[in-house]
């Protein structure tokens, strides 16, 4: 819960700033200027009011969720749009409070892992897509693996090997990507109901947003070698991860609609 209420208090902290900023362009200009203007004024305020109360709704369907660990699907759009929206400022927001970006983003995960928990319902292995960074891959192996995941030979000196036995024993899709591009062409191609994505703390969140309102469980990579080249991933958390879309796991109880 820890990690989750950076990202809660600073969206809770963006909301305020937004509507403080609407509070003083109302009470600075309102008074002062009539005619055209004023109706200018009137209009964008309204809108944005109108903004500010699903953005509301978003955080109450956020904090519910989290609660409650249901989903509460009338205010998924709410929430969709409160996260879409509201991220790169609770970013900044963050950067004025001086809190490393990766704290964020790792807070950030956690709460859509929470979302993506509290749905119900239950998919066939070949609607659930597993999406790995193409840093997993051992930096001086040759084979490509990217095009064709049957090119790796399971030489053990990575964990592609397993994680591709893995994929194949449960039946879903894998692909491993080497950026945001071949990502959505995976997603685009496949067209899943679901994702399981390996990644770092910023990549996951910047794939998690592109994908909404597709639900995207992230799992972090390790990183013992430092950044972009040996890392790792732990084998259990993937199988868990597809178990909970899927079925056959403990968490076989919380499934998608
Ligand atoms: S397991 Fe596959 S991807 Fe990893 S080093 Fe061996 S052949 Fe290459």
């Amino acid at each position: 819960m820890i990690k989750k209420r950076l990202y809660l208090g600073l969206l809770a902290v963006t909301m305020l700033l937004f509507a403080g900023a609407l509070a003083y362009v109302w009470l600075t200009f309102f008074q002062r200027d009539a005619g055209l203007f004023r109706y200018l004024l009137v209009i964008a305020m309204t809108v944005v009011l109108a903004c500010l109360a699903v953005i509301g709704l978003g955080f109450v369907g956020i904090v519910l969720s989290i609660i409650s660990d249901k989903n509460i699907v009338f205010l998924n759009k709410p929430i969709n749009f409160t996260v879409s929206l509201l991220y790169p400022v609770v970013l900044w927001v963050g950067k004025v409070f001086k809190i490393a970006q990766d704290k964020i983003q790792c807070s950030f995960v956690e709460v859509n892992n929470h979302l993506v928990r509290a749905k119900k319902g239950k998919l066939q292995p070949q609607q659930l897509l597993v999406l790995l960074p193409h840093c997993l891959q051992e930096r001086d192996c040759s084979h490509r693996i990217t095009s064709n995941m049957e090119n790796c030979t399971d030489c053990g000196a990575c964990q592609v090997g397993a994680l591709s036995a893995l994929c194949k024993r449960l039946g879903v899709h894998l692909r491993i990507a080497t950026g945001g591009t071949l990502a959505r062409e995976a997603v685009k191609t496949i067209r899943p109901c679901a994702i399981v994505a390996v990644a770092c703390e910023r990549d996951l969140t910047s794939g998690i947003l592109d994908c909404i309102p597709l639900p995207v469980l992230g799992i972090t990579n390790s990183r013992p070698n430092g950044p972009c080249h040996n890392t790792g991933v732990s084998l259990d958390a993937v199988e868990k991860a597809i178990k909970f879309y899927i079925g056959g796991g403990e968490t076989n109880v919380h499934v998608l609609t």
